[in-house]
């Protein structure tokens, strides 16, 4: 008989740790760390004293949590859902969506001063890589979907009496559209594959809720579009962040960009890692020599040869860093502006915006702060339920606690 236990992260933005039992198979899908949890505890010169800690304050999950799992199931790489796989407690296998991607983070990763130190897995994990729309020796069916994290999977869990959809987070409208997305993505999404496969039973549907509740404005991929070519029209150098495993807003910068007939260049290690994974890109982009040390297939270029009319992608660690440097070489212009992604919701992966903010106002830096959410908006819940018809549903990794649309 198929059990689903929701150990964190029903109540909570983040911080997922499912546990499918069946028969004699324990199955784990996403470890993630509570970050609402980790702010009342730590902040400034108060940091994580190490992983016996962040388990006890209920930040990282219990060892307990693990006992018998034969394996762990990632949906994507945000660190609510990733976690810290140097908590897992014993020899298990751990589903990654991507193993270059993991390892380009995990170099980083280890070299940190910090809690972050403690993502890497221990020698006696072994990984291994999700393959979408294909069915493995567990069960277990990972079905691509879009969000401000790449790749992202749902997990279809097929058990001995009951189907198991587990959404991860989700957006129903993306970046990329039909034969694109399959480029990228390896396959169709999730709710087209259901919606093809109507003979597939979903007894039981875990979907994500985060912006159940919210007041945020349902912006969608073609409606920021839209915004930033209004915002292009009007400046020269546009410096715009994002998240370094936001692929799909990365290539829709990339062709804005070449539409546009803009250079754009690199001032983030982990975009250009992240666009070297991407085949044919629109416009060929340009790396920062100061911000991207490693080697890149992308030529390479000093902070003072960038050219007038340019879309420069940073970091979000990095941003203020970058403008101080473009200040300081004379390159930040009355006709530059910068556009904040806002990796929503905030507690998804800490940031200090308040000190950003500030910065962009000692700069005399006009910066718009949009994004078209990484999660799907409430209106889309219909098509949703529709498209899945599910027999019954658990909504988590939301802060609503009655949800009426469904
Ligand atoms: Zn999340
Ligand atoms: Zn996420």
């Amino acid at each position: 008989m198929v059990e689903v236990k929701v150990l964190s992260g029903a109540r909570s933005i983040g911080g997922n740790f499912i546990r499918i039992e069946d028969r004699d198979r324990a199955l784990i899908f996403d470890q993630g760390l509570r970050f609402d949890i980790m702010e009342r505890f730590y902040r400034g010169f108060i940091a994580p004293k190490g992983l016996r800690e962040l388990r006890e304050i209920g930040a990282a999950p219990r060892a307990e949590w693990y006992e018998g799992a034969n394996a762990i199931y990632i949906s994507h790489m945000h660190l609510d859902h990733l976690g810290l796989l140097s908590n897992i407690p014993s020899r298990t296998d751990v589903y990654l969506p991507s193993i270059s991607i993991y390892e380009v983070l995990e170099e980083k990763w280890r070299d940190s001063p910090t809690w972050i130190s403690l993502i890497p897995r221990k020698y006696y994990v072994e990984i291994e890589e999700l393959s979408p729309l294909e069915t493995d020796e567990n069960n277990v069916m990972p079905l691509p979907v879009s969000h401000s994290a790449y790749p992202a999977y749902a997990l279809l869990y097929f058990g001995s009496d009951e189907n198991v959809l587990y959404t991860g987070d989700f957006r129903v409208e993306g970046f990329l559209k039909g034969e694109e997305f399959i480029k990228v993505h390896g396959g169709i999404s999730m709710l087209e594959y259901l919606s093809e496969n109507r003979d597939i039973r979903v007894d039981r549907l875990i979907i994500e809720g985060t912006n159940l509740g919210s007041t945020r404005a349902p912006i969608s991929p073609a409606e920021e579009k839209a915004m930033l070519r209004r915002i292009f029209g009007a400046h020269t150098l546009i410096v715009a962040t994002i998240h370094p495993l936001d692929l799909e807003y990365a290539l829709f910068l990339s062709e804005l960009a070449s539409q546009a007939g803009r250079n754009m260049y690199l001032a983030s290690e982990g975009a250009a890692k992240l666009m070297e994974t991407a085949a044919d890109l629109q416009a060929e982009p340009k790396v920062v020599a100061d911000y991207v040390k490693t080697p890149s297939h992308f030529e390479s270029v000093s902070l003072t040869d960038l050219k007038e009319d340019s879309i420069l992608i940073a970091s979000y660690h990095e941003i203020i860093d970058l403008l101080r440097d473009l200040r300081d070489a004379g390159a930040l212009s009355e006709g530059s502006t910068t556009v904040l992604s806002e990796p929503e919701p905030r507690v998804e992966e800490a940031q200090e915006y308040e000190a950003i903010m500030n910065w962009f106002n000692n700069l005399g830096t006009q910066a718009y702060l949009m994004r078209a959410s990484g999660h799907y908006y409430p209106h889309d819940l219909k098509t949703i339920m529709s498209t899945i018809k599910p027999k019954n549903v658990s909504i988590i990794h939301t802060r609503a606690s009655r949800v009426s649309s469904i």
